[in-house]
């Protein structure tokens, strides 16, 4: 059931144990918008939790409270009286779903949401979940503070690419100069990011020579099969790489994570790229999305393009 921002507020403000949960494979907002109404509960007297079942990177320890995050364990109980999922469907947590059976409200802004959750506020315009998770904190009537302002602000600059994309609207700019005024400082959570290993940096040359340009360079690509991906530590921004070439509409990278199983990230500059995700059980953002194939890395490949294809011919 679809609820409003205020009915949101009212369920946190009615249940005392709250865990909070985000997506496996957890990005700059998953993360930042899970610890930021962490704190803002907190502030609530609220007993919070954080369970995300998957590694944290550890440039994400720039955020305060990035030490209190748990990994689920197989068998653990986790009690609570409300399960929150931010930036995320239920079919994306991981354990957390079977290993915390409270209710679920459902916090997202991905327009593929599922609408599995008890209760789900969703907002596709909100640049990010912690652009969401910064109007309820308004709405509890919840003082902002700098540890609240820095998860919330990674949230925001990193998916919009530091502002930069075109879902960022003039509500996340006043949101992301408010979470100034609360004491964030972007320079901390740039520099946090920008640091790579030595490896990874090397590996985005050896990404770049593997991007094809397709149909007529409409599309480009690139793809790391498994022993690729074993030799070298596969670059996080390769697919930033792929997006700027020019007259590419349609970017994506495939990788070949464990043998059979592709990641693949998908970003354009006009089409909608969740209409290829979700041929594969993925989903997204119209102009950024992602779904997992099943196939050695170049099955994948085929299936990927053609489904990309597709997509281009329906479109002209
Ligand atoms: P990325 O390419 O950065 O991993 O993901 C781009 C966007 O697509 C993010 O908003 C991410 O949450 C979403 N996304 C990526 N993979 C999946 C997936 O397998 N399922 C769904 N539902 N969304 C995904
Ligand atoms: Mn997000």
């Amino acid at each position: 059931m679809q609820i409003s921002l205020k009915e949101t507020a009212a369920e946190l403000k009615a249940k005392q144990r709250i865990v909070i949960t985000a997506h496996v494979n957890p990005d700059g907002d998953a993360i930042g918008s899970s610890l930021g109404l962490a704190h803002a509960l907190r502030a609530l007297g609220k007993d919070v939790q954080v369970f995300i079942d998957d590694d944290i990177p550890a440039a994400f320890s720039v955020l305060p409270g990035y030490e209190l995050i748990g990994k689920p364990v197989d068998g653990q109980n986790i009690p609570a009286d409300l399960l929150v999922a931010v930036d995320v469907s239920l079919d994306r947590i991981g354990r957390v779903a079977e290993l915390c059976t409270a209710p679920v409200l459902n916090i997202d802004h991905h327009v593929t949401n599922d609408g599995q959750a008890d209760k789900l506020y969703l907002d596709g315009k909100a640049a990010a979940a912690a652009e969401i998770i910064y109007q309820l904190i308004g709405e509890l009537g919840v003082n902002g503070n700098r540890d609240m302002a820095m998860c919330l602000y990674m949230g925001l600059a990193t998916d919009t690419g530091w502002f930069r994309f075109s879902n960022a609207t003039p509500k996340t700019m006043l949101a992301a100069a408010d979470l100034l005024a609360w004491g964030a400082e972007p320079n901390l959570i740039s520099e946090a990011l920008e640091q790579r290993p030595f490896a990874e940096v090397q590996s985005l040359a050896v990404g770049m020579q593997k991007i094809e340009l397709l149909a007529g360079g409409r599309v480009a690509g690139a793809c790391l099969d498994y022993a690729t991906m074993q030799e070298y530590d596969a670059p996080e921004g390769l697919i930033g790489m792929v997006r700027v070439i020019e007259g590419v509409d349609i970017a994506f990278t495939l990788k070949e994570k464990e043998p059979n199983l592709c990641r693949v990230s998908l970003r354009s500059k006009g089409l909608d790229v969740t209409k290829i995700a979700l041929q594969f059980g993925g989903g997204g953002h119209v102009r950024a999305a992602g779904c997992t194939i099943e196939k050695n890395c170049a099955e994948a490949r085929t299936d990927l393009i053609n489904a990309i294809m597709q997509v281009l011919e329906a479109e002209s």
